[in-house]
């Protein structure tokens, strides 16, 4: 096969995005670049009474901020456009006559009491080869009176007509051969005249063989509607250009019983959604992972392992690597369970692995809500020291106020255990140590005040606790010479005399 390589990511827009669409976006779009294909977004707004507002615009900028971009899309354009449905709505309506004329599909009257009527009167009752004789349709109406009921505007749905005790195959990628028989199925709906608009799978389908997309990658939850999707190509006479399926499997709860959903997240704390989301109506905020201080790539890292495995110890990999490692031969069949933890894991290596520069430039707004005007060489140079202990930016502050502020209480903990009768007199003296220091580089600082701890015989852990205790205000932080350097002999001699001053010695 020479067909180009095309996929598209088809969101609803309902809501905000989940995090379990951003993955199978993130798949659609490792898969297109592999292969030197297209990534396209369309937006499939046919279904008026869930359309939310704002959804669309979610989309395009969870994407801008992964930095996964389409090839086409609404915003972008493209030589298959419009990429939003409800903007599609003539060609639907060319294609749904084509099926009517084929007599691939029908018209049916049956009012939602009629069909109401009939659930009561049939258990488990279905609309199709068995029953749709016995229903108001254009099988069972004369052209006459199909013609002068839509003459009325009565309203009216079209049918998809499935012929019983067919073998439908559909070919996934992941899951392999599934066959059913069509007597499953239903004869579904595929427009309604009230709207004017098709319903979800007729567009779908049009779509997709419109826009010649070879690969239609998509979440579990969409199997069931394959072997319908596969009729309707058939309908069309489409099979040839039929699109490969490979569909997804489902991001679960972090205990492994259900879906994932956006109550696990509040349960649990953690954002099941790529950005922050307030709800138009009623205004409830649900939060995102960029802003909970999540790096793109590390989010772009972590979703690509639920589902798909290199096969190999490998867990971290760029946006690059993924594109040339991926395969469907490695995606699993089973649910994948969402682990919270793992998420935070890669937050902290790739933090880690980011420029202090990168970080500093991230951390400076924080700075500045805190107050704070810093030179930004300075905050480089305390990111430096401190980005190994944090999972999140945010956390840079919780890990580094002191470089920025001298610390007004003193915890009461390290107090008890470290600033003994004898620390005030051993501080004074470090005081006057400092002092007379011209070389306050780490390397002098550290040999000249070892040497005096020494020579006194005073209790190392206690003295360098007590100094760090003036310095940070508590017992934590890197090594205690680092952050002198950084203070400075000033500021350095300010915090300890102030110490002297404030702390009160415990007994
Ligand atoms: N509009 C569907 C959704 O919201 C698309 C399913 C598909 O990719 O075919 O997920």
């Amino acid at each position: 096969m020479n067909q180009k390589i095309r996929v598209r990511f088809a969101p609803s827009p309902t809501g905000p995005l989940h995090i379990g669409g951003v993955r199978t976006a993130l798949y659609n779009y490792l898969f297109a670049k592999q292969q030197g294909g297209d990534f396209i977004l369309r937006i499939e707004d046919t279904d008026s009474q869930r359309f939310v507002t704002g959804a669309e615009e979610y989309i395009q900028e969870t994407f801008d901020w992964l930095g996964l971009s389409f090839d086409e899309s609404p915003r972008k354009g493209g030589k298959f456009g419009p990429y939003r449905q409800s903007e599609r709505k003539e060609i639907y309506r060319h294609h749904v006559d084509e099926l009517l004329d084929k007599g691939a599909a029908y018209i049916a009257f049956d009012t939602p009491e009629e069909l109401e009527a009939k659930r009561n009167e049939i258990p488990n009752f279905q609309y199709d080869a068995s029953t749709r004789k016995t229903m108001r349709n254009s099988l069972t109406l004369s052209a006459d009176e199909v013609k002068s009921l839509i003459e009325n505007h009565t309203q009216y749905v079209v049918r998809i007509k499935i012929e019983p005790d067919i073998p439908i195959t559909v070919n996934d990628l992941i899951r392999g051969e599934v066959v059913i028989n069509s007597s499953v199925l239903d004869d579904k709906v595929i427009y309604k005249s009230a709207d004017e608009l098709p319903t979800y799978h007729l567009a779908n389908v049009v779509d997709d063989h419109l826009m010649e997309i070879s690969h239609v990658i998509r979440g579990e939850e969409w199997l069931p509607s394959a072997p319908l999707h596969v009729w309707l190509y058939k309908s069309f006479g489409w099979e040839n250009t039929m699109p490969q399926f490979a569909h997804l499997p489902l991001l679960l709860k972090p205990e492994g019983n259900g879906k994932l959903s956006k109550r696990d997240g509040d349960r649990l704390g953690f954002p099941v959604f790529p950005l922050e989301w307030r709800d138009p109506k009623t205004g409830e905020i649900s939060s995102g992972y960029r802003e909970s201080g999540y790096l793109p790539a590390a989010v772009i890292n972590f979703l690509a392992l639920l589902g798909w495995n290199p096969g190999t110890e490998q867990e971290i990999f760029s946006l690059d690597e993924l594109v040339r490692a991926f395969s469907f031969d490695r995606c699993s069949k089973s649910g994948a369970k969402f682990d919270f933890e793992k998420a935070k894991w890669f937050n902290h290596k790739y933090i880690h692995a980011t420029r202090d520069e990168e970080l500093t430039a991230m951390f400076m707004p924080i700075l500045k809500e805190k107050g704070i005007e810093a030179n930004p060489e300075y905050v480089c140079k305390v990111v430096a020291l401190v980005k190994d202990r944090v999972n999140f930016v945010k956390e840079l502050w919780e890990q580094s106020s002191y470089f920025f502020v001298a610390p007004e209480h003193y915890d009461e903990k390290t107090v008890k255990k470290r600033w003994k009768a004898e620390t005030p007199d051993q501080m004074r003296e470090l005081i006057r140590l400092i002092e007379n220091m011209e070389d306050f580089s780490a390397e002098n600082q550290e040999r000249i005040i070892m040497k005096w701890i020494e020579d006194n015989r005073y209790h190392t852990g206690n003295v360098m606790n007590a100094f760090r205790l003036a310095l940070v205000g508590e017992g934590k932080g890197p090594h205690i010479f680092d952050i002198t350097v950084l203070l400075g002999k000033e500021e350095t001699l300010r915090r300890l005399r102030k110490a002297i001053e404030r702390i009160s010695v415990s007994e």
